[in-house]
């Protein structure tokens, strides 16, 4: 069955790993038991898979996703971007996915490299990459888009995001994964605005576990310009590292310090397990149509997430 008929039937609920850079890395996401293998045993309707700018892990995308289909268990889904990539190049590389049994594909822009104006490749968003796709292949992919519940940072408004977002839809995409965005009633604004505007595909909501407080700041900011509700600043500001989370790995210079500092990380991930799952709960009632989980090539915490949010279930 296609994503998008999942969706069409009960909430989906999938994970999100990325291209290791090491074999070791490799070995412990796909080999046998590995994180995969692990992340099975919980049956996610997919998993999908990052691609690194300008195609740099391209192989090793491809390798990921090959074991995710190969195990049968959940459909496997490449991210996909315009960065780098000569209309030849994207053919070439989509008719790879396809000669693997890959047919699901998250149509996007792409990150821009530091120092880049543009995507450096024959298109320019992902408006002319789903059209692109539908163009070349027919309906051969199933073709998801990034929406932005509080408007991608570069957009020039938000009403001109969603409009882009009714254009991909116009040129063929089936459904929508989302950035992620904590501020729910933002949200909530967002879901009744992209309906208004006439998009009716399916919403798969994206989900960063809040695990680690750098990685959780990095993610908001570094990129997406995240509005960080107050509550979860306070859980930040609640289990700070001395003297920030930046530096602290290298902070400890005692026993002491290294206890206090470990003991800290584990406190904020516990109320951060806390705080992801209130989250869920919250986009379940919010009228969405799946859950998306960055599992971060791991497995244990967010295992906790799925099973004790009850989406297991789903
Ligand atoms: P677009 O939809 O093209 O939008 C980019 C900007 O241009 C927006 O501001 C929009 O308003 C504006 N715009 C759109 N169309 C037009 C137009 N026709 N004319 C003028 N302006 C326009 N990045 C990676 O590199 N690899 C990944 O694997 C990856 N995975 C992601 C997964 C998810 C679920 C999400 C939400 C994002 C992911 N990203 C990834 C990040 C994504 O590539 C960036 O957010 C990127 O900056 C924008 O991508 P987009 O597809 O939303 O771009």
């Amino acid at each position: 069955m296609k994503v998008p008929e999942i969706m069409k039937q009960r909430m989906a609920f999938s994970f999100e790993v990325f291209p290791p850079k090491t074999d070791k890395g490799m070995q412990t996401l796909t080999g046998e038991g590995g994180v995969l293998d692990k992340l099975y045993t919980l049956k996610p309707d997919y998993i999908s898979c990052t691609y690194g700018a300008g195609g740099s892990n391209v192989g090793l995308n491809v390798e990921v996703l090959k074991s995710i289909k190969k195990s049968g268990v959940s459909i496997p889904i490449t991210h996909f971007t315009c960065v780098g990539n000569t209309k030849a190049g994207i053919k070439e590389q989509l008719e790879t996915y396809l000669s693997n049994g890959i047919d699901h594909i998250l149509a996007l822009r792409g990150d821009l490299p530091f120092g880049w104006k543009g995507t450096g490749g024959d298109l320019h968003y992902a408006t002319e990459l789903v059209k692109f796709i539908r163009d070349s292949f027919g309906d051969k992919f199933t073709i998801g888009v990034a929406g932005s519940p509080e408007g991608h940072i570069q957009c020039r408004s938000i009403e001109a995001d969603i409009a882009f977002l009714k254009q991909k839809q116009d040129n063929g995409a089936d459904f929508i994964m989302t950035q992620l965005c904590w501020d729910m009633d933002q949200f909530r604004w967002w879901i009744d605005a992209i309906r208004a505007a006439g998009i009716t595909m399916p919403v798969d909501v994206g989900i960063m576990p809040v695990l680690d407080a750098r990685a959780t700041i990095n993610m908001a900011l570094s990129r997406n310009g995240c509005v960080m509700p107050r509550a979860l600043s306070e859980l930040i500001s609640k289990y700070w590292t001395f003297p920030d989370p930046f530096t602290a790995d290298a902070e400890p210079k005692d026993a002491k310090s290294d206890a206090e500092y470990a003991q800290k990380k584990s406190d904020f991930r516990e109320a951060g397990i806390e705080y992801t799952i209130k989250l869920i709960d919250e986009y379940r009632v919010a009228g969405i149509d799946g859950i998306h989980l960055y599992a971060l090539n791991k497995y244990d915490d967010v295992a906790r997430i799925v099973k004790e949010s009850g989406i297991w279930d789903l």
